[in-house]
């Protein structure tokens, strides 16, 4: 079944349709890598899967089931931004438990989660922290987690990496796709760079102003692409 589903999903900002009829299928427990040149539409389609922004036509399903009038947080979905977005005045421990303890859940479960996030993240040593005592890397090491603690069906990642030099990036890209095999849940990765397209995807979705230009694997878009944008773009020849 399919994890996520749009179909003829549409977005207006205003008078200025910027999403034109998104038809995608995200198979559940893959790594979907949605790429494409800046402004292409890439964030806003992630955002209405989120639930951060509403979709103007069409429809958003989840496991089959409609989800595009649910608020963010029914949807078992959690983001994960280029900016991190953590909570400036609390400490990491707190980062991770916050969005447990607005579900109210019981604190064994709580602590049980964010020690084990804890551990797959290696930040342990990190949780009495402030964010402005992070690095880079280890602010979205502490993002990843806070998305971790919820046990999301579903994980969206907006340029996770933009901010962090080439040597991390690399580095946690690696650790991103480790993280996918041990967790199993479907990721859908935003980024406009197409080696990280090509070397974290399952599946490839190539955007191009609001428009899909071709879904496949690395290996199929880059064997066969099916015009000259894929081609140009992810650097196959033509
Ligand atoms: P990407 O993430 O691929 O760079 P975005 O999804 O951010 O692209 O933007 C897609 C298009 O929608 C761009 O033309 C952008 O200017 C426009 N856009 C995004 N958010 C808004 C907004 N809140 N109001 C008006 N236009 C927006
Ligand atoms: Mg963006």
């Amino acid at each position: 079944m399919a994890a996520i589903e749009l179909r003829d999903v549409r977005k207006s900002f205003q008078a200025l349709e910027v999403i034109h009829g998104i038809d995608l299928v995200i198979p559940d427990g893959s790594f979907t890598v949605l790429v494409g040149p800046s402004g292409c539409g890439k964030s806003t389609l992630l955002r209405m899967m989120a639930g951060l922004e509403e979709v103007t036509s069409g429809e958003i399903r989840i496991d089959g089931s409609r989800c595009d009038h649910l608020v963010p947080s029914a949807r078992g979905m959690a983001m994960v931004f280029q900016s991190y977005a953590l909570y400036p005045h609390m400490s990491v421990e707190e980062n991770l438990r916050f969005g447990l303890e607005n579900q109210k859940m019981a604190k064994a479960e709580i602590v049980a989660r964010v020690a084990k996030a804890a551990d797959i993240l290696q930040i342990g040593h990190l949780l009495a922290r402030r964010p402005n005592q992070l690095s880079g890397g280890q602010s979205q090491r502490v993002a990843i987690g806070r998305a971790i603690v919820k046990e999301p069906k579903a994980f969206l990642f907006d340029e996770p990496l933009s901010n962090l030099d080439a040597e991390l990036r690399v580095k946690m890209r690696g650790e991103l796709i480790a993280l996918h095999r041990r967790l199993k849940s479907t990721m859908v990765y935003v980024t406009h760079d197409q080696v990280e397209a090509m070397t974290m995807a399952d599946q490839i979705v190539v955007l191009n102003e609001g428009r899909i230009e071709q879904v496949g694997s690395p290996v199929e878009l880059y064997a066969r692409p099916r015009n000259l944008f894929v081609a140009r773009f992810l650097g196959a020849p033509p």
